[in-house]
């Protein structure tokens, strides 16, 4: 594999009855751990009055159970954040990248031995199903190690020296780094986006996700126990329209790694250009936003792919992915039939609590989230046609049905905008042209896929297609860092793709040294 000894964490496999039970316990013994005695606080490497305000970490299954208190930072804790993140950095930065990359390495070790404790976790705080738990601990596990190596290679580089004269490239760190995650991936994304930060000599601090603070603290334990000096990594938590706008706006803050909405984005992107005065550098800003994507499904393609290929793209988590497929394009002579099977597979589809393994579609993350998609499909009745909705449990948790809708109206929400929920839509094309253009009508440009037998229509497609990662013949969620590194364009993001070669040097500054000899 590229880059030479990278590989792929393996995901851990269930069905064989041992690992089954190993991951069962891990369940029951984390749950007697999740209560309001869990506290999770503010930590940046040395000791704080306690900010006195607590928010809850839920079970998005049985949202009346409380797993955790989590400390929310008040103004002075975030000072105290920065300074410490600040006076950590020139120790940080002055140990070689090799030394770095082994800190990741083992902060990846520590992942591996508690992988089904950290599972457990997920599953009751984020309502994953199991296999999507135990893939968010791998992947990022595939992070650390996939930038740790990048690392290793990034060092100083030999540039055009005539004679005379030494020119050389390096890499320099930019300073305090802020890591605004999404809940979805709770370990996985800001896992990627704090080991990238550290790995190139910056310090982090990191505002994890207000539903998945519990996931979030097992980065810097895996940090701690690796061995970061303190205040490397400070974890900040608090609501992101209060303790997150303010470290956005800090002007000691010089980079911003941010993965969620795009109108969150947006408003980082707008913050990000204010300089106060004195203020020593730019803010540069790495957003992973959102993502309408369309799977193609061609006249020949093979119904025994396209149907659960589709299926697990669109309401794999509940939808919750920004790669998630929300829109289908069936070419009219397979409509009826993808249609039919489509319709049947969604309604076999398995709804409830992810703590019984045989669980396919979880809950949504909270009430707003419930309040939100509940809302889209009963204003999407209006205008596009009901296909099929799956059934629910008999439970308080924020189940919401797959639900299929046929031929949507262009103009309305569900059409246009990310859902982020178990929806999804689907059109008929007169031809491939037709598809082709369909698949493009947004102004995301995350992912995008094709079922098709003809290698020139699967050409065709994917030339034409508006989309950071393209899928042939499979579905279109669950990159793999290394073999797929992940991001889009047009309104999906800005910056280099996570788990690609070009991510790290987003978090470095490049310097050239020219020696007259
Ligand atoms: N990398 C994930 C995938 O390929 C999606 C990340 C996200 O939802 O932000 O499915």
């Amino acid at each position: 594999g590229y880059p030479a000894g990278y590989k792929h964490e393996p995901t851990t496999e269930f069905h064989h009855q041992h690992e089954m039970r190993l991951q069962q316990e891990a369940i029951e013994n984390v749950a007697t751990t999740l209560n309001t005695s869990n506290k999770i606080r503010l930590s940046i490497g040395r000791p704080l009055a306690e900010s006195g305000v607590w928010s809850t970490s839920l079970n998005p299954a049985n949202p009346t159970q409380i797993l955790a208190q989590i400390e929310e930072a008040n103004e002075e804790q975030v000072e105290a954040a920065v300074s410490a993140a600040l006076a950590a950095q020139p120790e940080w930065s002055s140990a070689s990248l090799p030394e770095r990359a082994t800190i990741l390495r083992k902060a990846a070790a520590y992942l591996r031995s508690h992988r089904s404790e950290i599972n457990a976790i997920e599953i009751m705080e984020a309502g994953k199903p199991w296999l999507e738990a135990d893939n968010d601990i791998g992947e990022a596990i595939d992070f650390l190690e996939y930038y740790a190596i990048w690392a290793e290679r990034l060092d100083t580089e030999r540039l055009d020296s005539p004679a005379g004269e030494t020119n050389q490239l390096r890499y320099r760190s930019r300073g305090v780094t802020l890591v605004i995650p999404p809940w979805n991936f709770p370990l996985a994304i800001p896992m990627g986006m704090t080991a990238a930060a550290l790995v190139m000599g910056n310090s982090v601090i990191l505002k994890p996700a207000e539903q998945t603070p519990i996931t979030a603290s097992y980065i810097v334990r895996a940090f701690e126990h690796a061995g970061l000096p303190a205040g490397a990594l400070c974890l900040v938590p608090g609501r992101g329209e209060t303790v997150g706008a303010k470290l956005v706006r800090h002007p000691q803050i010089s980079t911003i790694a941010f993965t969620g909405s795009r109108a969150v984005g947006l408003d980082i992107i707008e913050a990000a250009s204010h300089v106060a005065p004195g203020q020593t550098s730019l803010k540069r800003v790495v957003a992973e936003m959102g993502g309408k994507n369309a799977i193609v499904v061609d006249m020949d393609a093979d119904l025994d792919q396209a149907v659960p290929g589709v299926i697990y793209s669109a309401f794999g988590f509940a939808g919750q992915k920004c790669s998630a497929c929300s829109r289908v394009i069936v070419h009219r002579q397979i409509f009826d039939a993808f249609v039919d099977r489509l319709a049947l597979a969604t309604s076999t589809l398995i709804v409830g609590d992810p703590r019984d393994p045989a669980i396919q579609v979880g809950p949504v993350v909270d009430d707003a989230a419930f309040a939100k998609i509940t809302r889209m499909i009963e204003e999407g009745k209006k205008g596009s046609e009901l296909l099929e909705q799956g059934t629910l449990p008999d439970s308080d948790g924020y189940y919401i049905p797959p639900t299929v809708f046929v031929n949507p109206d262009r103009q309305s929400p569900l059409y246009r905008e990310e859902i982020f929920g178990p929806v999804l839509t689907v059109e008929r094309a007169d031809d491939l042209d037709d598809a082709i253009w369909r698949a493009n009508d947004t102004i995301y440009a995350l992912t995008q896929g094709v079922f098709s037998r003809s290698a020139q229509a699967i050409a065709r497609v994917a030339n034409a297609a508006r989309a950071g990662n393209f899928y042939v013949n499979r579905g279109i969620t669950g990159a793999v860092p290394g073999r797929h590194p992940f991001g889009g364009f047009g309104n999906s993001g800005v910056g280099f793709k996570a788990g690609g070669p070009s991510y790290l040097i987003q978090f470095a500054d490049q310097q050239v040294i020219s020696e007259n000899l």
